[in-house]
């Protein structure tokens, strides 16, 4: 069957199951196909007897019978061949990255990963920065503010998120729902709680007794008309404790992160230096360009090293390159890497540890020039910017 030598078996073992699928779908043609073969090949069979010895018009008639039935057996073939490439086609495209789960690796095996996955990130965000909207063409994309706010009441049921919510009201920061309804942590949501919705984006921002109108749009980058608008307020006057919608207006990103819980705590209580960004660096030993695949915290030997979340111990252990380290897993597909440390830490694999507990001393063994934490953050198997999530 030649349709079989379309199927090119990929390599990597992470789309096998696909492939499998696909060559299932692929030999199911094939026996289609063999049985098609076998229905012309009996009638060639019951053609020749015939031909020998009989007469010509039934032999004719055979003939124009195999010919009628070739063609749609053909035209059967071909299709049979054009959808199995493009089930494969489409499983190829469809492949995703493969989570890796890093904490089950040997060692020296989440060494190559690190470096690769380093790679991937980078140029990530090399991408990403090109995208940004030009300075000068962000004043055009505001919208402006007229009509008062509304609010409508909305009760949490079990799987919705505040995202979830923030979209289905048609709204599309989801910081407008934190703020206005003062959520301390997303993942305390609770089913039946009552949450308020804005008929628009915003937040919410309570006046002090020092606050005025003209200090809260410079603050928020938002005019004072449009906040006297939305509040339906006529005078410019503020009381201690006014609530005041923002519109436009979004959390910093750090109370943002705060209230979904995504904020890491300092690995380090010390003052420390970094020595080394995440990304792009030249090797402190040779000198030659290499992705850095975390933070790197100069701070003198012997200083405590905290679990910058809570979480459960992944992995304790020694490497050439990252001498004593840890690896603790989190919530949310988080996981964090402590290296260089002093000595083996004093926590063991499985065990909990909370956010702030101490779990090794800063050092310098394995591949370091002196003293310091290299800390490495993991989202869902991929490396990111530990300064992006820590305060
Ligand atoms: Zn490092």
């Amino acid at each position: 069957m030649e349709i079989i030598s379309y199927y090119t078996p990929c390599p990597a073992p992470a789309c096998a199951a696909k492939h499998s699928s696909a060559r299932a779908a692929s030999s199911a043609y094939a026996v289609k196909a063999a049985a098609g073969d076998a229905a012309a090949g009996s009638l060639y069979d019951a053609a020749r007897p015939l031909a020998a010895g009989q007469s010509e018009s039934a032999f004719r008639m055979i003939r124009k019978c195999l010919k009628t039935l070739r063609r749609p057996l053909c035209i059967m073939y071909g299709a049979l061949c054009v959808c199995g490439a493009g089930i494969l086609l489409i499983s190829y495209l469809s492949r995703t990255a493969p989570v890796v789960e890093l904490a089950y690796l040997p060692p020296a095996e989440l060494e190559t990963l690190n470096m690769a996955m380093s790679d991937f990130v980078v140029s990530m965000v090399e991408h990403a920065g090109s995208e940004a909207i030009p300075e000068d063409m962000r004043d055009t994309l505001k919208p402006v503010y007229t009509e008062p706010v509304s609010y409508s009441q909305y009760r949490v049921v079990s799987g919705d998120t505040i995202s979830g919510i923030t979209y289905r009201f048609g709204l599309k920061n989801i910081s407008t729902l934190i703020s206005v309804n003062e959520i301390d942590n997303t993942r305390l949501l609770r089913s039946g709680q009552l949450l308020t919705v804005p008929s628009m984006d915003g937040v919410l921002h309570v006046a002090s007794a020092d606050d005025s109108l003209a200090g809260i749009s410079a603050r928020y980058g938002v005019p004072v008309e449009d906040i006297l608008d939305v509040n339906d307020l006529a005078a410019a006057e503020l009381s201690d404790g006014q609530r005041l919608f923002i519109p436009g207006a979004v959390m910093d990103s750090t109370a943002l992160r705060k209230a979904l819980g995504e904020l890491f705590a300092q690995p380090l209580s010390a003052a420390y230096r970094i020595s080394s960004y995440f990304g792009r660096r030249a090797d402190p030993f040779t000198g030659v360009a290499s992705s850095h695949t975390g933070v790197d915290m100069a701070v003198s030997a012997g200083t405590p090293i905290y679990a910058a979340m809570s979480g459960k111990i992944a992995a304790v252990g020694f490497t050439n390159v990252y001498g004593n380290y840890v690896i603790i897993n989190h919530e949310n597909g988080y996981q964090t890497l402590y290296a260089h440390m002093l000595r083996k830490a004093p926590v063991s694999v499985g065990q909990r540890v909370a956010q702030g507990e101490q779990i090794g001393l800063v050092g310098s063994t394995g591949y370091s020039t002196g003293p310091h934490l290299h800390f490495t953050v993991y989202k869902n198997g991929k490396l990111i910017d530990p300064l992006s999530v820590l305060k």
